[in-house]
């Protein structure tokens, strides 16, 4: 396969065109599927393909992962069977004993994992207030924390992490700064670029967009020591991703810049006009002049502030699940990023323990027009006040 690395385009030429990677074989412009689980040995030997098993390696991975490395300014990625998968690599990579910070407010499933199970490996979990730099650094302990965890905009109330400063309180202890991107994506923000260490993707939402890949990702800056550990995880684990979905996840790359950059706009077209109805108590958005986080988003984010927002109501829980309830157009649906825009109660999802408000909507702006979005969440707003 031949790509064209770290060109002087930009990132919507680059993954439009896959980096303008060409099957070596066919000429192809669309890379090829690669099924086989297992590689041929030479008569001597030797394996010189450099490939023996596909839990190992697999070649579909290689133009997604180098799309995604070179949009992300990284040196390498690795594609994972999911989000979570390529997560917890990276706690999986630490040592019993290592203490790690992790944000209150962030992907429930993923806190809830490290409270349950990283716990009882043995690593020290803290989770701390990511919005204050002061509140970092106070529960940093120099020689014990090995990595700083990041979720900007953090799930799901969109608050935005300076990733530029964490990164610049954790260097001088050797701490790895990972982030979780997938509502930025690289389009909107590159944390590699701030100074974080690695990237981490729900691949299964923006980078794929069309809710029909599972599929997770990783991008280092540099391929250290500690990569070595998470490319050793991916391959003893066997956290894989199929050959025909990392296909289907480069084909939904390349159109990323053009989902991203619409849904964005579109949700800001839909803050602005909901932060004034009656009924909305709050809406959660960075790209609102009035959200507390706006001048850092506005610095760390470029070209838009993301497609989702949260919406809180003044009738309480029962009111937001009716307003769910009446939308047409809005699928109730867990996920996000995706070209269909979803809504979603997030406090039923993620249980008793969350920090989520029961009177909060999550809103995942696909691609559909703007108009046609607005109306139907006024419509389902005066649905629910009359079934009250
Ligand atoms: N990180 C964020 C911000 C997410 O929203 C999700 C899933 O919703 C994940 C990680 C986990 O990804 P996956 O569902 O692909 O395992």
């Amino acid at each position: 396969m031949t790509t064209a690395k770290r060109s002087k385009y930009s990132s919507d030429t680059k993954a439009a065109q896959a980096l303008g990677a060409v099957d070596d074989a066919t000429g192809g412009v669309v890379p090829a599927i690669h099924p086989a689980t297992t590689y041929y040995r030479d008569a001597d030997n030797q394996y010189r393909s450099g490939r023996v098993y596909g839990r190992a390696d697999n070649p579909t991975y290689l133009p997604a992962e180098a799309l995604l490395a070179d949009l992300e300014e990284g040196e390498e990625a690795l594609l994972f069977a999911s989000g979570m998968a390529a997560a917890v690599a990276v706690f999986q990579a630490l040592r019993p004993g290592d203490h790690v910070l992790a944000p209150k407010v962030m992907y429930w499933a993923l806190r809830q994992w490290l409270l349950q199970f990283a716990t009882e490996w043995g690593l020290e979990v803290e989770l701390v207030d990511m919005s204050s730099l002061q509140d970092v650094e106070r529960q940093l302990r120099p020689g014990q924390t090995k990595l700083i965890w990041i979720e900007s905009p953090a799930n799901p109330l969109w608050g935005v992490t300076d990733i530029a400063g964490i990164a610049a309180l954790a260097k001088p202890f050797n701490v790895i700064v990972a982030v979780d991107s997938t509502v930025a994506t690289p389009i909107l923000c590159q944390p590699l670029t701030l100074g974080a260490d690695i990237v981490m993707h729900s691949a299964t939402k923006y980078l794929n967009g069309h809710s029909d890949v599972m599929a997770g990702a990783l991008v280092t800056r540099k391929k250290d020591e500690f990569w070595a550990r998470v490319r050793n995880v991916r391959k003893q684990s066997g956290a894989v991703l199929s050959p025909f979905d990392a296909s289907q996840l480069l084909r939904g790359m390349r159109t990323l810049a053009l989902r991203v950059r619409y849904s964005s706009a579109s949700a800001l077209q839909l803050a602005e006009a909901l932060k004034d109805h009656t009924e909305v108590s709050q809406v959660l958005y960075p790209g609102l002049s009035s959200a507390p986080d706006h001048a850092l988003a506005s610095e760390q984010m470029k070209g838009g502030f993301g497609g989702m927002l949260s919406l809180r109501f003044r009738r309480g829980a029962g009111f937001a699940i009716a307003v769910a309830a009446h939308t047409k157009l809005w699928k109730r649906a867990t996920s996000l990023g995706a070209v269909e825009s979803l809504i979603e109660h997030r406090a039923s999802i993620e249980g008793p323990d969350t920090p989520v408000p029961d009177d909060l909507l999550r809103l995942s702006v696909g691609i559909e027009s703007t108009h046609d979005l607005l109306e139907d969440l006024y419509a389902a707003i005066d649905q629910a006040k009359q079934s009250q």
